[in-house]
C-alpha cells in the first residue's frame, strides 16, 4: 500500500496554497503598522518549558503534546502553541532590556497538538500570534484585541462575535478559587477525573471542561465578575471604554475562562457567527498573562497576545462565502512558431521575467492552438506570438486576450514596448 499523508495533517497545494498566502501577508502589514515585529523561535523546545509555561493542568499539556525523547535521551516536545517559546525567548535574550518598549512581536507557523482530528481541528495547524510584553495598559489589551478583529474584517468576514471577560488579578482569582472550590467540592465525585484534579490545582479550569459543561452546577457556579477588586474592575473598565474607543463590538461574558494557567485580567475569544460553520467556532483566542515572563525566570513583566489559526480562519471564509481577492493569471505567455522562434523564446521569456512580468511559455513542443489553450488555462492578459518568418523581420505579434486587440511590434524594443502595455510590472 502506498504511504499517505499522517492523520490530522493537510498538504496545501498550489491553487489552495494563494488564500494561504494572502492571509499571511496581510497579517504581516497589519503587524508592522501596528508595529509587532516578527520572531522566529524553533519547532521544538524542551518539554519542560511548556510544562512550566501552559501549565500541567490543561488539555495541552495533559493529552495533545507531541513529546519525545531525542538520540541524546533529553525530552524534547513539538511546539503546541506559541507564547511559551516567545517568552523563553523573550528572558534568554533579555527583552526585558531593550530600549523599545512594550516590546511587540509576532510569530507565524505551525504547531503541533495530538487532538481528534475533525473540522478545523487539525494535528498541525499554523498559528499566527501577537504578544505584547512589558506594558500593563489596559489600551495595549484593546490594540492587541482590535489588531485580531481588523484582519479578519480586511479579508472580508463580517459574522464576527467577540467575547471578552476579566480573570482579575492574584487577589481576585484566589477568592474566586475560595468560591469555586467551596461550590464544586461538596459533588466533585460526580465530575471527570480531570476536573477532579483540577479542583485543587485550578478550579477555574472546571468552568472550561469539555466533558462536564452541562452539569447542573456548572451554570450556578460562581462568577470571577463577582470576585474582582476594584483595580481589577477599573482595569475591565478601561479595556472595555478603549475597544468602544476603537468602534470594536464585544460582548462581556463572565464564563469565559481561557485553557491557560498563566492568564489574568483580559481574556477574549473572537468567534464565527456564520451559520453552517460546525461546532468549532472559536477563531482566536487571548489574553494577558501578567506572571508567565517570571514563571519562565525573568523579571516580573505584564504581557498580552493572542493566537489564532489559518486553518479556521479560512473556515470561516467558507462559511461566510467570502471569495479572497487572488490574483491570478499571469501577463504574458511567449507562443513560439517554428524551430528557430523556439530557441528565441528562450532569451526573450528570460528577459520579460527580469524586466517584472509574471511569464510563461511552452515545453511540451505543442501546436499554436494548444500553445494558446494552456495561455487561456493561465489567464494570460497578453499572448505573443512569435514565427520564424517575424524573426526574420524582427518583428513580435502581441495579442490582447480580454480585448482581442492584436499589434504588431519591434522584436527588438519588445520589452520596452510591452511595459507600455501591460501595467503589471
Ligand atoms: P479549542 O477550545 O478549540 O481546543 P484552544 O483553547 O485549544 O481551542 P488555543 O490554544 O487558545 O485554542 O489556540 C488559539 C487558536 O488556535 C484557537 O482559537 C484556534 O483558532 C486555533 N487552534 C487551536 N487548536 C487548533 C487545532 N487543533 N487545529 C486548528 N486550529 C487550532
Ligand atoms: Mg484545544
Amino acid at each position: 500500500m502506498s504511504i499517505q499523508i499522517p492523520r490530522g495533517t493537510q498538504d496545501i497545494l498550489p491553487g489552495q496554497v494563494e488564500k494561504w498566502q494572502l492571509i499571511e501577508k496581510k497579517a504581516r502589514e497589519l503587524c508592522e503598522k501596528y508595529q509587532y515585529r516578527e520572531i522566529r523561535t524553533p519547532i521544538f523546545e524542551h518539554t519542560e518549558l511548556f510544562h512550566r509555561s501552559v501549565g500541567d493542568t490543561t488539555d495541552i499539556v495533559q493529552k495533545e503534546m507531541y513529546e519525545f525523547k531525542d538520540r541524546g535521551g533529553r525530552s524534547v516536545t513539538l511546539r503546541p502553541e506559541g507564547t511559551a517559546s516567545t517568552v523563553r525567548s523573550y528572558v534568554e535574550n533579555k527583552m526585558f532590556g531593550y530600549a523599545t518598549q512594550p516590546v511587540k512581536l509576532f510569530y507565524m507557523g505551525p504547531m503541533f497538538r495530538y487532538e481528534r482530528p475533525q473540522a478545523g481541528r487539525f494535528r498541525q495547524f499554523v498559528q499566527f500570534g501577537i504578544e505584547a510584553l512589558g506594558s500593563s495598559d489596559p489600551a495595549i489589551d484593546a490594540e492587541v484585541i482590535s489588531l485580531a478583529i481588523t484582519l479578519y474584517k480586511e479579508l472580508g468576514l463580517k459574522k464576527l462575535k467577540l467575547v471578552i471577560n476579566s480573570l482579575g488579578d492574584k487577589e481576585s482569582r484566589n477568592a474566586h478559587r475560595e468560591a469555586l472550590i467551596k461550590h464544586f467540592e461538596p459533588r466533585i465525585g460526580e465530575f471527570c477525573s480531570d476536573c477532579q484534579n483540577r479542583l485543587a490545582k485550578n478550579p477555574m479550569r472546571i468552568l472550561d471542561c469539555k466533558q462536564d459543561r452541562n452539569h447542573e452546577l456548572m451554570q450556578t457556579a460562581p462568577s470571577i465578575i463577582e470576585y474582582l477588586n476594584d483595580e481589577s474592575r477599573r482595569y475591565f473598565e478601561k479595556v472595555q471604554q478603549y475597544l468602544t474607543a476603537l468602534d470594536v463590538q464585544f460582548e462581556v461574558d463572565p464564563n469565559l475562562v481561557r485553557g491557560l494557567d498563566y492568564y489574568n485580567h483580559t481574556a477574549f475569544e473572537i468567534m464565527s457567527d456564520a451559520e453552517g460553520f460546525g461546532a468549532i467556532t472559536t477563531l482566536c483566542g487571548g489574553g494577558r498573562y501578567n506572571g508567565l515572563v517570571e514563571e519562565i525566570g525573568g523579571p516580573e513583566t505584564p504581557g498580552i497576545g493572542f493566537a489564532m489559526s489559518i486553518e479556521r480562519f479560512l473556515a470561516a471564509l467558507d462559511a461566510e462565502g467570502v471569495e479572497l481577492p487572488i490574483d491570478e493569471g499571469i501577463d504574458c505567455y511567449l507562443v513560439a512558431l517554428g524551430d528557430e522562434a523556439k530557441d528565441y523564446t528562450v532569451s526573450l521569456l528570460h528577459k520579460l521575467r527580469l524586466a517584472g512580468f509574471k511569464a510563461e511559455r511552452d515545453y511540451l513542443d505543442r501546436k499554436i492552438k494548444t500553445q494558446f489553450k494552456a495561455a487561456d488555462r493561465l489567464q494570460a492578459q497578453f499572448v505573443a506570438v512569435l514565427g520564424d518568418d517575424e524573426l526574420k523581420v524582427n518583428k513580435i505579434n502581441v495579442k490582447n486576450m480580454s480585448t482581442g486587440e492584436q499589434t504588431e511590434v519591434e522584436l527588438d524594443t519588445f520589452i520596452e514596448t510591452f511595459k507600455g502595455f501591460c501595467h503589471h510590472a
